[in-house]
């Protein structure tokens, strides 16, 4: 299958090809030219998830990746479950956070590895990366011990917790992380830069790992199949034919993900695109005006986005006519909503962090009593430790991942935020 960019169609590339480029010319996403509706979905759901996901994701790497290849890749990327959890008769929870940075990232990051890895034969190539905290360990561990690929990561000193920062500077091998001396926005900048080095780009392969690449989406299809084939065993097919989902959206590449399945025909009825306070989407469906506000910062704070890099193949979903145009709707919900929500989640026996109790929350604005609902939970609670102990009143333990890399030692390097200084270090 060819994907080609969205905004000049004339440019397309494979799977390999889109996956090393990432973005197209003029920054332009790449969008599958076709998403097959796959048959027989009840079979298709009754398969282990590796079996499935690798008959989900063939159609789309077929030319450059045999079945077997892509079948190992499948069963070493999604080596830790999605678990469905049962809120109440109607509402369940997906649990995505099962990997090994507590975070539904690692099902992209670890599939983008192996595929890059894949394609990358014997020629090196540098992943540079700036990160505000989560993607950071995503990416860190996705690429940890991968052969001929190095991983650079900039990060602002003191100004992520220590526990975020120890999952991904605590590796070492081919893990490099750098603490600047000055905000996120300097990071980012600093990336910037040199991806504008030509020469610096082409000695050293810079690649940049992050949540435009359509390796990522298509690994997050799957398990938008393996929610529903949990269902089915658990409620019964009859129960799920009004299926609502709530994704919790920054970027909205896991709700781009959610409509890709949709697309190729997992019977989900429509989504919900929740929000905090960063509404930009919200407005949008309901006035049809495009105006970002300036990012405010929030409890969900991955979620800090008011210009979602994946929108655009949203958009062209729903305008194009590959999802009925009225399959999603969006709902903003403020601080004080989602402190509520996840106290009443907590009643209702279920421990919770702000990301997902913004999911629930819209959910319940947007689904009625009759219809089904799943919200996705996109990170363990334990990483938002401080508030949810201070909003539930009760302490929250924690998993073995963050408990083990708290006692190990910080490897990175200081550097001021200035790229002659990075560009030296990355031709070391
Ligand atoms: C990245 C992230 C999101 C947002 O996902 P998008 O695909 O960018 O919409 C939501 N919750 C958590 C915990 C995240 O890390």
């Amino acid at each position: 299958m060819k994907f080609y960019n969205l905004k000049d169609s004339s440019e397309q590339v494979s799977f390999a090809g889109a996956v090393k480029q990432g973005l197209g010319k003029q920054q332009g996403l790449f969008f599958p030219e076709s998403l097959p509706k796959l048959d027989d979905i009840e079979q298709l759901l009754a398969l282990p998830m590796v079996e499935r996901s690798v008959q989900v994701l063939h159609p789309f790497v077929k030319e450059d990746l045999s079945k077997e290849q892509l079948t190992e890749i499948v069963t070493d990327a999604f080596n830790f479950p999605a678990q469905i959890q049962p809120i109440n008769e109607k509402r369940a929870i997906l649990e995505l956070f099962h990997g090994p940075t507590l975070a539904f990232k690692d099902f992209g990051a670890r599939f983008m590895a192996r595929c890059l890895q894949a394609f990358s034969a014997d020629k090196k190539l540098t992943i540079l990366t700036a990160t505000s905290g989560d993607t950071g360990a995503a990416v860190a561990h996705a690429f940890h011990g991968i052969e001929n690929i190095r991983v650079v990561i900039l990060y602002p000193k003191g100004k992520i917790s220590l526990l975020q920062e120890k999952m991904f500077t605590t590796l070492g091998g081919n893990i490099e992380t750098i603490a600047i001396h000055g905000d996120f926005d300097d990071c980012q900048a600093l990336v910037k830069q040199s991806f504008d080095d030509q020469e610096l780009k082409e000695t050293i392969g810079l690649n940049s790992a992050n949540s435009i690449n359509i390796s990522r989406l298509l690994a997050q299809v799957c398990y938008y199949f393996e929610a529903v084939a949990q269902l089915y065993r658990q409620q019964g097919k009859a129960a799920l034919k009004d299926l609502v989902v709530s994704v919790p959206s920054g970027n909205f590449g896991n709700l781009t993900a959610g409509l890709f399945a949709k697309a190729m025909g997992l019977p989900i009825k429509r989504f919900v695109a929740a929000t905090n306070a960063n509404d930009t989407v919200p407005r949008y469906l309901q006035t049809g005006e495009w105006s970002p506000k300036d990012t405010v910062a929030t409890m969900s704070n991955a979620m800090d986005v008011s210009n979602p890099n994946n929108w655009p193949r949203v958009e062209h979903m729903l305008r194009s006519g590959i999802v009925p145009e009225d399959c999603v709707s969006s709902k903003s919900i403020d601080e004080e909503q989602t402190q509520m929500t996840m106290i009443a989640l907590q009643k209702l026996g279920y421990i919770t962090e702000p990301h997902a109790a913004v999911a629930y929350k819209a959910l319940q604005y947007n689904a009625s009593d009759d219809e089904f609902g799943v919200f996705l939970g996109t990170a363990h609670p334990a990483k938002f430790k401080e508030v949810v102990e201070s909003t539930l009143g009760q302490p929250i333990g924690l998993p073995k991942e963050l408990a083990e890399c708290a006692t190990e030692t910080i490897l990175s390097v200081e550097q001021e935020a200035d790229f002659a200084q990075l560009r030296e270090y990355l031709l070391k």
